[in-house]
């Protein structure tokens, strides 16, 4: 859980509609929208909408419907700017490469290269 006194996140704040964000879908506690910075064709980024998470390993544990929700949003998102096929990729830790300590995933889709498991 994230401390309840420290600062919104980036993710909550594009929730609030504080930061614009062009958003692909939304579901009752779930929300994606473009990566500011895509790493592929395709690469959204599906949230919750609350920073209760900081990462997939508390969600999983914590709620795992709403981790179910997540993976479902991501799937509708491939379908609809893609061909349904995608790499989902949840960066667990500062040394994993997360900037955002918020829970979300990495769709990435589109014609991505084969043989690496990089592209976030
Ligand atoms: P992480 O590195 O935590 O796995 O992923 C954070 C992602 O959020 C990065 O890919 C970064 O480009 C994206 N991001 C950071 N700030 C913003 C923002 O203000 N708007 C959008 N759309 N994406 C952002």
């Amino acid at each position: 859980m994230t401390d309840s006194r420290a600062e919104p996140t980036v993710f909550e704040r594009i929730v609030a509609r504080e930061i614009p964000a062009r958003i692909v879908a939304e579901s009752e506690r779930v929300i994606a929208f473009h990566d500011i910075a895509p790493q592929a064709p395709v690469h959204v980024i599906v949230t919750t909408k609350a920073g209760d998470y900081r990462d997939v390993v508390e969600l999983a544990a914590g709620d795992p419907e709403l981790l179910a929700e997540l993976v479902g949003v991501a799937r509708d998102v491939a379908g609809d700017l893609a061909d349904g096929e995608f790499r989902l990729v949840f960066n667990t830790g500062a040394s994993a490469g997360q900037t955002v300590f918020h829970v979300h995933a990495h769709v990435l889709a589109g014609g991505l290269e084969e043989g690496t498991l990089a592209g976030a």
